[in-house]
């Protein structure tokens, strides 16, 4: 009987240890340590050489000669008109719209609004471009022509007004630089995360990781809920029944899940005897090891770094990725270290005064 209680008892005892040490051994909010070597490098994408020009990674949606990636809302062609290397929106054509689908992405578009002014306020150059076909980055020509703020150029119609009114005149041409994450959901449909819009106009910040509450519409707001099944969506530009141009329009999908490391970090952590962790505190070369609070501590370019026990003499660091292995004598005096770290490659150090 007793056995039988002490046993599971001691389970609890050691699980509530390793979970209590696991959280002392806190990794960065990506879910790796810092300067670990195993992280995936950045991929490479050759930039263009020319300002607002495609990078190497970017889906063309329009080079100025056909409409191929694009068509209308039913399906069927496109019927706007292609002159000069642009596109123009012919009114009463309807919206165009990407026959690729999209979520995540940085999307690159240069408009202009008719040169010769026609109309005011709303009425004014008015295009649009919408993400996942649902929530509208406004075109306006808003150069000296009011209107309500969350409808001016660079606005999330009818939610966010831009920071600033960065428009050039009628009939220049502009560019949006959108990073856009979408909304995110739960199985059971609860939203995680609204949608989410970093816009430069002319290279200007007009919205800054702005929150769209919905899809946008004239008047109210659509449902975000609407979306709860839908990870991707085509880009779409606005018929307003303005003759506005858009030329040069490129996008690249983003990584939606970063990579999390394949192994978890410090998988064998054990609870350290003080007088275990005692036996390894020195100056070892010129890197002292302490102890205090019941941790261990190896002083290293001028930081403190805890070490995280994986045995008596293997240990790793509670936020850098890297280790430290101690050598002993039979009593488990420490004699020697060698320290990996992945930003300062390896050391190693002998124990200058053996206590
Ligand atoms: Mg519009």
């Amino acid at each position: 009987m007793q056995r039988s209680f002490k046993t599971p008892f001691c389970l609890i005892l050691l699980s509530i240890c390793l979970v209590s040490l696991k959280s002392i051994s806190a990794q960065l909010p990506t879910g790796w340590k810092a300067h670990d070597l195993n992280r995936p490098a950045p991929v490479v994408v050759t930039p263009a050489m020319k300002a607002g020009g495609p990078p190497s990674d970017a889906i063309i949606l329009f080079d100025g000669k056909d409409l191929s990636h694009w068509q209308n809302r039913n399906g069927q062609q496109a019927r706007w008109k292609i002159k000069d290397g642009a596109m123009e929106s012919v009114p009463n054509s309807g919206f165009l719209v990407s026959k690729e689908s999209f979520g995540d992405c940085q999307l690159h578009v240069e408009f202009a609004s008719p040169k010769t002014v026609k109309g005011s306020g709303q009425g004014r150059g008015n295009s649009g471009v919408f993400l996942m076909g649902a929530f509208e980055i406004q075109v306006l020509d808003s150069y000296q022509n009011a209107t309500y703020p969350d409808g001016s150029a660079g606005s999330i119609y009818g939610q966010h007004p831009p920071l600033v009114n960065a428009s050039g005149k009628p009939g220049e041409w502009q560019t949006f630089d959108i990073i856009f994450r979408r909304p995110r959901f739960s199985p059971d449909g609860q939203c995680q995360s609204l949608p989410r819009f970093t816009v430069f106009h002319n290279g200007v910040l007009v919205q800054e990781s702005s929150e769209a509450v919905g899809p946008t519409r004239w008047i109210q707001h659509g449902e975000l809920r609407s979306l709860k099944k839908t990870t991707k969506g085509p880009v779409q530009l606005q018929d307003h029944g303005n003759p506005v141009r858009y030329r040069n329009i490129w996008i690249r999908p983003l990584v939606e899940t970063p990579q999390q490391p394949k192994n978890p970090y410090d998988p064998v952590t054990i609870e350290l005897l003080e007088m275990d962790a005692r036996k390894l505190v020195g100056q070892y070369g010129g890197t002292p090891i302490t102890y205090r609070n019941g941790k261990l501590f190896l002083g290293f370019a001028g930081s403190q770094l805890e070490l995280v026990p994986h045995s008596k003499t293997q240990f790793g660091f509670t936020k850098s990725a890297g280790s430290v292995q101690f050598t002993t004598n039979e009593q488990g005096v420490g004699k020697s270290l060698e320290i990996k770290l992945d930003a300062a490659g390896t050391r190693e150090e002998n124990r200058k005064q053996p206590k």
